[in-house]
């Protein structure tokens, strides 16, 4: 990883180590960057420092035995004009020596990997700088004010030494022991570049703190002078707290340089005292919305003191995605981590904060649906398992579902349009507009900025082929003839799999709203709900599925012809293909098919049966009923073709190949040589038959 060599044996506790390859990638960027926003390195200094002002507080609830156990916790910010330095200086937790190898010579924080990763992506030099303000790179940041950089830190470990580490940013850092300091916590020595002196500028260091660490609960002092509010941002009044000082702590908490989406500031009193900020984040990897242990990313405080991250008993797992922090009261400061889980107090709060997010997600749904399908792509597959694991909240999350539907398109199209239009409207009324802009930004800079910013992102036609034309149950209801009494919804791998499937035919032609499920999940919610609005959902391919009579097409219920033929066919059928399928009907739904395949009552359908196949080998497999399209020019033909030959071979190949036909469309041929040679076979003949017709 990195190579130390001892420089001298007198100084056999120094040592010069290489950085990590990533961080040398990341000082590189950071070092040579000609980034603007260079007042980040103070915040993230800042950040640092008030982690480790939170660790030593929390260790100090129950260990006595530490260095300075009574020292002030505070960040003091000093500068020396003359040396050209500036000194932070915190009370905190401190590092090791070892702590400090692993912490500031590797690059362990997944953010700054991501950093990495998203650099080695971009080519041109100022995409690159983005990437600075989009990810913050922690402690490395202040390379970019820095030409050296020296930290000293003892750690509160009693036996610990003080530890001293040196680098310029340029591959390499020494790492010795020091007497130097006896006190507990970190000093951080800037030794500031020529040409970034503003930061030996109090008045414009204070303003900084100000800006971006307001939120730090503890004191920060600039030059002797108490920068911050220094109390805990969650006790403030809601009114007090500008959207840039909660944009500012949502960072600091999730270490998520992207806007959040939302966030919620809650002081309840009764029957329980508790405090809560939470944020819906805009995204989140994958990977740690479905970690093979996910949890829920929700600090605990108790009387403003933190007590511990990721408190998966604040929040049903199904709100993962939010992040935020909770203060209690009514806990002991002693509280035990495994004494949470069966807290009264503690699932008191998770109901409460669980029922204020779902309401500013509702809220979101229904004021800012754009901003809505953001969420949606980002965190709707995550929040659809409520649906199913939060009976109390069901109904709730139930309306929060979006889905594909056989009318996405259409939709899509209208909506389209509708933007069009109102663009057009809305460059007749610009001149208006402004002016009221600006009368909000003089009540308030900051919120405005904030809602300025978010509306004109988000009121475009912004939408990506993902959120496009996406429907709620409430859509499909009210949409929805008043005589249809349930919901009808398909499942399949994809959209285009369960558009092309026959069984779509006779809900087109009669314009009835199919939901399409596309999610493997997506079955299992709605089978979970089983009803909305007191519509049940009814799989379009179940065998007993009775359309509304009156939507019945005309002709579709004529007294077919030659029922004997095809009685005879069907009774065939079930002999041939007695392995394949489990019953055969004759159907009365399809009019351009041939034939479908459905699910008989009791069974299991496809999408659900390959879930549970996936954990479960054993798991039956459901035969399935081929319904027949007697009107269809090929099963009338194999109708005559029975009465005149039972034992024609070619009827026994086109039986087989009326389930293949089906599997086809579904894309799961089983077996496709068989099927190509009868594709073969089927082309000649048809040939020879449009042969034979021209020369006759
Ligand atoms: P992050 O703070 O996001 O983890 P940094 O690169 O800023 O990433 O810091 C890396 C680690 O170094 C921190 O997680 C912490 O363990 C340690 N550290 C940084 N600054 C301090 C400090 N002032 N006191 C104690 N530990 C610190």
């Amino acid at each position: 990883m990195s190579e130390s060599k001892t420089t001298s044996a007198e100084e056999a506790q120094t040592e010069e180590r290489t950085f990590q390859t990533e961080v040398q990638q990341v000082l590189q960027i950071l070092i040579h960057s000609l980034y603007t926003d260079k007042d980040v390195f103070l915040r993230e200094l800042m950040s640092n420092a008030s982690d480790a002002l939170d660790k030593i507080r929390f260790r100090s609830l129950t260990d006595k035995d530490i260095v300075d156990p009574d020292a002030e916790l505070e960040i003091e910010v000093a500068v020396d004009a003359e040396a050209k330095t500036l000194t932070i200086t915190d009370t905190g937790v401190g590092m090791t020596r070892d702590e400090v190898n692993t912490n500031i010579g590797t690059i362990a924080r997944s953010g700054s990997r991501d950093f990495v990763e998203a650099l080695n992506e971009e080519t041109d030099e100022e995409s690159k700088l983005k990437l600075i303000g989009q990810f913050g790179v922690g402690f490395y940041s202040v390379f970019m004010i820095a030409e050296r950089v020296v930290v000293t830190t003892r750690s509160a470990d009693k036996d610990s030494e003080a530890v001293v580490w040196e680098s310029t940013g340029d591959g390499s850092y020494t790492i010795s022991t020091t007497k130097d300091r006896a006190e507990r916590g970190t000093q951080i020595q800037v030794f500031v570049r020529n040409d970034c002196e503003e930061y030996l500028d109090a008045h414009r260091l204070e303003s900084v703190v100000r800006r971006h660490s307001d939120y730090v609960s503890y004191p920060i002092k600039v030059a002797g002078k108490q920068a911050n509010a220094a109390s805990a941002l969650w006790t403030r009044p809601r009114s007090e707290v500008t959207a840039e000082q909660y944009q500012e702590f949502y960072q600091h908490l999730s270490g998520d340089h992207q806007e959040p989406l939302a966030w919620e500031h809650t002081a309840v009193d009764v029957p329980i005292q508790f405090y809560a900020v939470v944020y819906i984040p805009r995204q989140s990897p994958m990977e740690l919305l479905f970690a093979p242990e996910p949890k829920v990313s929700i600090n605990l405080h108790v009387k403003r003191v933190f007590i511990q991250d990721d408190c998966n008993d604040l929040l049903p797992l199904y709100l993962r995605f939010v992040r935020g922090v909770v203060d209690c009261d009514d806990l002991p400061l002693n509280v035990a981590r495994e004494s949470l889980q069966n807290n009264p107090v503690i699932a008191k709060i998770r109901q409460t904060l669980t029922r204020r997010i779902l309401n500013k997600i509702e809220e979101m749904s229904n004021n800012e649906p754009e901003k809505y399908l953001t969420f949606w792509e980002s965190f709707g597959i995550v929040l659809k398992e409520g649906v199913a694991r939060d009976v109390e909240n069901q109904e709730k999350v139930s309306q929060l579902l979006r889905f594909h539907s056989s009318f996405s398109a259409k939709l899509a199209v209208d909506a389209a349009t509708d933007a069009a239009v109102s663009d057009a409207a809305a460059t007749d009324a610009a001149v208006s507009d402004d002016a009221a802009t600006e009368v909000d930004a003089s009540a308030d800079a900051d919120a405005s900025a904030d809602a300025d910013a978010d509306t004109s992102a988000e009121s475009k036609p912004s939408r990506t082929t993902q959120t496009e034309g996406l429907v709620s149950l409430q859509d499909y209801i009210d949409r929805a003839k008043s005589d249809q009494e349930v919901i009808y919804y398909v499942s399949g791998e994809n959209r285009q799999q369960v558009e092309q499937s026959p069984l779509m035919e006779a809900f087109r032609k009669r314009d009835l709203e199919v939901l399409y499920l596309t999610d493997p999940v997506d079955e299992w919610v709605v089978n979970s709900l089983q009803k909305f609005d007191s519509k049940e959902f009814v799989a379009i391919d179940a065998e007993d599925l009775e359309l509304p009579e009156e939507v019945k097409l005309e002709g579709v219920d004529e007294p077919i012809e030659d029922r004997e033929r095809t009685i005879e066919l069907v009774s065939y059928l079930k002999t041939e293909l007695a392995d394949r399928v489990g019953e055969v009907k004759e159907s009365n739904r399809l009019t351009d098919s041939p034939c479908a395949l459905v699910v008989p009552r009791g069974g299991v359908s496809q999408q659900m049966e390959r879930l549970m196949r996936m954990s479960d080998e054993s798991f039956p497999m459901t035969k399935r009923t081929l319904e027949l399209n007697p009107k269809h020019p090929a099963i009338a033909n194999m109708g005559e073709i029975l009465k005149a030959d039972r034992d024609s071979a070619e009827l026994k190949d086109w039986a087989h190949f009326l389930v293949d036909y089906v599997l086809l469309a579904e894309g799961k041929v089983e077996e496709p040589q068989r099927v190509m040679s009868q594709v073969q076979r089927m082309m000649s003949m048809a040939s020879e038959a449009a042969l034979k017709a021209r020369s006759a």
